[in-house]
């Protein structure tokens, strides 16, 4: 038995561990963990050595199919490449290029959201490109940008082994992502490092916690500003340092007077006693790193609640240290590679804005295109492409590694905008 070794990207979870797919006779027999890959090192859940029977599965589809009388019918590459070059084509020339829309999820490579952003953007000329990260990580990401001026976490897996102390939030590590929750647990073991999860749940993360704060739903924001609020009382906030790299701290302090530990039990259900131990541990810890998931991101409150992490971070001094800082984890293994390439509406590649005359200058000059080909203004949401795909705004739409029509609120409506469209492309 010869097999070759191809090294690959699991992208079932948001992790994106390495991988490596052994090969025979042009069949994948085998997968592994890739040795070495930053994320996973050799190491992966129980998910991938179960791949290959997927890739010989009998409805598996092998090649395009295009529909003919209702029906889904085989065509070759070459010939489904040309219709689909061509129905575009003759769509812009009617209706123009916002008569066209892109959607992709967030699991592809980086170089491929750029060449989409490229192809619509610089050479069809619409900025209606958007990608699940739309819904799924829109509230980090803004809860980053207020916070940091920036959508990007300062912080790496790597730093998993540096930290002390890990505060994990509205997020079940054990099940959602695995082998980097082996990483905490082995971190916890080999160096004593201690676990504080705020859940309303019990899971299998908060059965490894030192502390699990089982809060009300909802109540994360009364939480985290009772902890800072203990945190500055109790001198654990050198408020010189936070002075120098931070602004707004005197208003902070004068908002945190509403949470002294009393308040802040009531609102969340834990005791005060708990919450106070909890402040204690970050007060005294020496590389605090943060986790969070849909729990925040996913509620009426979500930048609010980022950005009250974020705070706790800020004020002892948890951010640009190894081990330190918020480590936001997403729920496709590149959504936040495809924002830095620019695949939300009202983005360029290199998080350049198109409502930005110098951003769109720079992007233009780069890709050797007129300045006017790139739109001022942003396209549609994904959202407004729907309701376009309703009123025929949108005549074509494509579709890339993402489901929409389950995926989406109100999935009956989608179905509905998804059959109006005169060319759906899904891939
Ligand atoms: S932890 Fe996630 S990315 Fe890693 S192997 Fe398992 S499913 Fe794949």
């Amino acid at each position: 038995m010869v097999i070759t070794w191809h090294k690959s990207t699991c992208s079932f979870c948001g992790l994106g561990c390495g991988l490596m797919v052994g090969v025979e006779k042009k069949k994948i027999v085998k997968i592994e963990g890739m040795k070495g890959h930053p994320t996973n090192d050799g190491v992966t859940c129980l998910f991938p050595p179960n791949y290959p029977p997927i890739f010989t599965d009998k409805d598996r589809l092998k090649q395009p199919m295009i529909r003919r009388d209702g029906q889904l019918v085989p065509i070759s590459w070459d010939k489904v490449i040309k219709y689909v070059a061509s129905s575009f084509k003759k769509i812009i020339e009617d209706y123009g290029p916002n008569s066209i829309a892109f959607y992709g999820g967030a699991m592809n490579l980086t170089e491929e959201y750029y060449l989409i952003n490229k192809l619509m953007k610089g050479a069809i000329g619409t900025n209606n490109v958007e990608c699940s990260t739309r819904l799924c990580m829109a509230s980090s990401a803004a809860g980053f940008l207020s916070t940091l001026g920036a959508d990007a976490p300062p912080t790496c897996y790597a730093d998993v082994e540096q930290a002390d102390l890990f505060f994990i939030a509205g997020f079940n590590m054990a099940v959602s992502v695995p082998v980097l929750f082996q990483r905490l647990q082995a971190t916890k073991k080999n160096k004593g490092a201690k676990i504080i999860v705020v859940d309303p749940r019990r899971t299998k993360t908060s059965d490894i916690a030192d502390i699990h704060l089982q809060i009300r739903s909802g109540t994360d924001v009364a939480l985290n500003n009772t902890l800072a609020h203990i945190l500055l009382k109790e001198g654990y906030v050198n408020e010189d340092s936070v002075d120098r790299y931070t602004s707004g701290l005197d208003n902070l302090k004068i908002h945190l007077e509403k949470f002294p530990p009393s308040q802040g039990a009531e609102i969340t259900g834990c005791s005060e006693n708990q919450i106070v131990k909890v402040a204690h541990a970050i007060g005294e810890s020496k590389a605090m790193l943060a986790f969070w998931f849909q729990g925040y991101n996913h509620s009426s409150q979500a930048m609010f609640k980022n950005n009250t992490l974020h705070n706790l971070l800020l004020l002892t001094g948890n951010f640009c240290r190894p081990g330190a800082g918020p480590l936001s984890i997403t729920g496709e293994s590149n959504a936040l590679g495809n924002r830095w390439v620019g695949t939300l509406s009202h983005l360029l590649p290199g998080m350049r804005l198109v409502s930005n005359y110098i951003h769109r200058q720079e992007v233009a000059d780069f890709w050797n295109i007129p300045l006017e080909k790139i739109q001022p203004i942003p396209g549609k949401s994904i959202l407004d492409i729907i309701k376009g795909l309703h009123s025929n705004d949108i005549r074509a739409f494509w579709i890339m590694t993402t489901n929409p029509a389950a995926s989406l609120p109100n999935s009956h409506w989608v179905r509905e905008g998804l059959a109006k469209t005169e060319l759906l492309v899904v891939q």
